[in-house]
């Protein structure tokens, strides 16, 4: 499928500091619109329906898996997410980047939609580093916490199936990778292409 903005997924296990890179992307540069998933978990905090996710019942999912509505959806912490056609095909055929914070699992399938999505994999620096951030949070009861290293080594072993890697040990210097990643995707021939058109033109470049 030809179509004029990029997919960026981005991957990483829990710890590695995929929310907040994101985030700070999607402040920082406006032509990056956040793909909203689909989930059957429940809201937490201050998350707000069509804002984080939109939070459905098992049979609304089912009813959209049973519709084709999802481009991608996989089973995830015993729940169930997944993004929908609208969250991305309308934007990227307008032109806007679209970015995916999704599982290994879900990017995998993006990429199998969408031959052109650039798959990224945020690791964080040390297996010692991972699990201080985890108990930091201060969140999980200490079981939750070695679920979730355990979890994170089989969703690291996937690294090799994407296009970049972000190690995030300073916060900064990651996002400025994950920038650099969004910049080079714009700078590709069929993106200048498009984007430039007259100038190609003016060189007489057919
Ligand atoms: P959380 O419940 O903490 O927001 O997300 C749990 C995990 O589900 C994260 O790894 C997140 O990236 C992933 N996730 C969120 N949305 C989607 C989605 O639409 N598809 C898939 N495959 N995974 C998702």
């Amino acid at each position: 499928m030809d179509y004029p903005g990029n997919l960026i997924v981005v991957a990483a296990p829990s710890g590695a500091g995929k929310s907040s890179l994101v985030k700070a992307l999607l402040e920082l540069d406006s032509h990056v619109q956040p793909s909203i998933s689909h989930t059957t978990r429940a809201p937490r905090g201050q998350e707000r329906h069509g804002r984080e996710y939109f939070f459905v019942s098992e049979s609304e999912f089912d009813a959209m898996v049973r519709g084709n509505a999802f481009v991608e959806w996989a089973h995830v912490h015993g729940k169930r997410y997944g993004t929908s056609r609208k969250a991305i095909e309308e934007r990227i055929a307008q032109g806007s980047d679209v970015i995916l914070e999704i599982d290994f699992q879900g990017a995998l399938q993006i990429r199998q939609a969408f031959a052109n999505a650039v798959l990224v994999f945020i690791l964080p620096p040390s297996r010692e580093e991972l699990r201080a951030r985890l108990e930091r949070r201060g969140e999980d009861a200490s079981e939750v916490i070695e679920m979730r290293l355990r979890n994170a080594a089989v969703e690291m072993a996937q690294v090799s199936q994407f296009d970049f890697v972000i190690i995030n040990e300073l916060f900064e210097r990651a996002l400025f990778d994950l920038k650099a990643v969004v910049h080079a995707q714009r700078l590709k021939y069929t993106a200048q292409r498009r984007a430039r058109a007259n100038t190609f033109e003016s060189l007489n470049i057919p």
